[in-house]
């Protein structure tokens, strides 16, 4: 069986309900590594193998520098970043810079680092063991895929911070073991305009890309903002009803 954590799933942070995005598969991979990666005690922080990235923005690699910092010296290997070609440019030239912070590509030493990208585009997919990470197409500010996570016992998809985006969505409609989908809608409806703006989702705006009739797949909901959960919630049961959407909160567990 396949475990997926939620470290965290919100669209901002604000006391303990609140940590940004951050999933953990077993125990030796996360997807984006947002503030609820902090949770995690040193031992848990040093398991993990791998970090899949869906895009460069603050609230899903925040934690990124720190954990590479505090475990580094205490792993064998380095930690690897799995991103596009795109994301991996931003993330060298604004952050692991020797200015933000170190490279640590090359520390302590180029030959044997704490960190390595590893490329990993549209169309092609990597392997761990039984689990088969994909990337989806997305649409947001900056570049950004969804991943597909799949096992013998079925896929699950997170869909990264997108606004509409029909591909997404065809690729989702390719899926036929599709048991859980996890999208964002980052603002209520009231916030439509905001949405629009800033390359999110809000639940028309999802209801409009949800399939009709819904597909067998359970529908989850992150990136909602703190203070705006009740108010997204009450506008998701009005226009995606039939969809049953959920929203999901930090330490939920499921397994596939
Ligand atoms: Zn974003
Ligand atoms: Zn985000």
């Amino acid at each position: 069986m396949m475990k997926l954590t939620v470290l965290g799933c919100s669209g901002g942070i604000g006391g303990d309900a609140h940590r940004t995005t951050a999933l953990l598969v077993d125990d030796d991979v996360l997807i984006d590594a947002g503030t609820g990666v902090a949770d995690l005690d040193i031992d848990a922080l040093a398991r993990i193998d791998h970090v899949f990235i869906t895009h460069a923005h603050i609230d899903h690699i925040a934690c990124l520098p720190l954990m590479v910092d505090a475990v580094g010296a205490r792993r064998a290997m380095p930690l690897v970043v799995h991103c596009t070609r795109a994301t991996e440019a931003i993330l060298r030239t604004h952050l692991f810079n020797d200015v933000l912070w170190p490279d640590f590509t090359r520390v302590p030493a180029q030959a044997k680092p704490f960190l390595r990208f590893e490329p990993l585009e549209e169309g092609e997919s990597c392997a761990l063991g039984e689990r088969i990470f994909t990337p989806l197409p997305a649409k947001h500010g900056v570049p950004a895929v969804g991943f597909r996570v799949a096992t013998p016992r079925g896929s699950l998809v997170f869909g990264s911070d997108t606004t509409v985006c029909p591909p997404f969505w065809d690729a989702v409609a390719r899926i036929p073991d599709l048991r859980y989908l996890i999208v964002e809608t980052a603002f209520p409806d009231s916030q439509r305009k905001l949405a629009i703006q800033s390359e999110h989702l809000c639940p028309s705006l999802l209801a409009s890309q949800l399939p009709s009739p819904p597909g067998a797949f359970r529908l989850l909901i992150s990136h909602v903002k703190p203070g705006y959960v009740d108010e997204t919630l009450q506008d998701l049961q009005r226009v995606a009803e039939s969809h049953a959407p959920a929203i999901l909160a930090k330490g939920d567990i499921y397994w596939i």
